[in-house]
């Protein structure tokens, strides 16, 4: 059972009243709204129903990511709306390479219509022998390129003890793939004021997505961007398919802004336009694509890296699909 209240105090007092009733309770005071979990000795809901402070008694399912919570979220990041009327698209390597090479990616991206510049420092590969990225170190690079040419940035955070080090770095902090299921680096994410761009496992599904992202939002984090980046199914000539279902189920369920991942969908940059056009289509808040000035020359992913050339004609195409039905693009800075 979860109870949403009106209060932390509310939150503390009902805690306390059904404790003394032989209730095992779980209280998220800093949630918005706070909420109180019966673990177990759960009264009757009616009961619940009627303490002074409880608005309402749900089934201890995802809540704070979906409608149930209130009405669609924006969410700032640093200083940009998403979730709002406007498109805000994210691109750039899947790696930080070399900073000579990351800002001319950057004013490339920008100049196409980004406002947003992606690339990794500590890269999670499922190949063991894979580039790991220059880790933490890499961050000033990520940084002045982005603040260099007007953009804001995105990286991926592995692990609980790097959070601190990446919110002061980048505007907006990633979990990848293979982390969405990582709790303690999710709690943790909950308990820091940059807003998560919380990626899809590609063996999960919504309500797995939707539960991740309550571990955020119940730490008295709001800000919690979803993104559809590819499943894991049956085809072998895409890395993944691309879950337009899933998106569009989000769209239905959820009130975070939904970004889409088309590079890691398609795995192939001759996927990623076609990808991107359908998801513009469908509604998508955002999209994070991989792009670089030589693709042939990325440490990783160079197989969906557009090149700048591409990515500016994809953007154009982005434009007119997002006008179509009503949306602007962000603006970089
Ligand atoms: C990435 O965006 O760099 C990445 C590794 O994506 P994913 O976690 O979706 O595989
Ligand atoms: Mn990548």
């Amino acid at each position: 059972m979860l109870i949403v209240l009106d209060s932390p105090q509310s939150c503390a007092r009902v805690g306390a009243h059904l404790t003394g009733e032989g209730a095992l309770v779980e209280p998220f005071t800093d949630a918005r709204p706070p909420l109180l979990a019966v673990v177990a000795g759960a009264p009757p809901a009616e009961q619940v129903r009627g303490l002074a402070g409880v608005v309402d008694v749900r089934p201890a399912a995802p809540y704070l990511s979906t409608r149930h919570a209130g009405g669609p979220r924006t969410v700032d990041v640093g200083g940009l709306v998403v979730g709002g009327d406007a498109i805000v698209v994210a691109a750039g390597p899947c790696s930080v390479d070399d900073p000579t090479r990351l800002g001319r990616i950057a004013r490339g991206v920008r100049d196409a219509g980004a406002s947003v510049l992606r690339a990794g420092v500590t890269k999670v590969r499922t190949n063991p022998y894979g580039w790991n990225g220059p880790g933490p170190g890499g961050l000033p690079t990520l940084r002045q390129a982005a603040q260099q040419h007007g953009l804001r940035s995105v990286s991926e955070v592995l692990g609980v003890d790097d959070v601190d080090a990446f919110a002061e770095s980048v505007d907006l902090l990633q979990v990848g793939a293979r982390s969405m299921q990582n709790i303690p680096l999710l709690r943790r994410l909950g308990r820091t004021r940059r807003p998560v761009l919380l990626k899809r496992g590609f063996g999960c599904t919504v309500d797995e997505l939707l539960g991740a992202a309550d571990h955020i939002l119940s730490g008295g984090n709001t800000d919690v961007i979803l993104c559809e980046r590819g499943i894991r199914a049956f085809e072998p000539g895409v890395r993944f398919s691309f879950d337009l279902s899933a998106f569009a189920l989000l769209k239905e369920r959820t009130r975070l802004p939904v970004w889409v991942d088309p590079s890691h969908a398609a795995g192939d940059a001759r996927l990623v336009g076609a990808l991107t056009r359908g998801a513009i289509a469908a509604g998508a808040d955002g999209l994070i694509v991989e792009v670089h000035d030589e693709p042939a020359h990325a440490r990783s992913d160079r197989e969906q890296a557009l090149t700048l050339d591409a990515f500016t004609a994809l953007m154009a195409e982005v434009r007119r699909i997002a006008a179509a039905v009503d949306r602007p693009l962000a603006e970089a800075r």
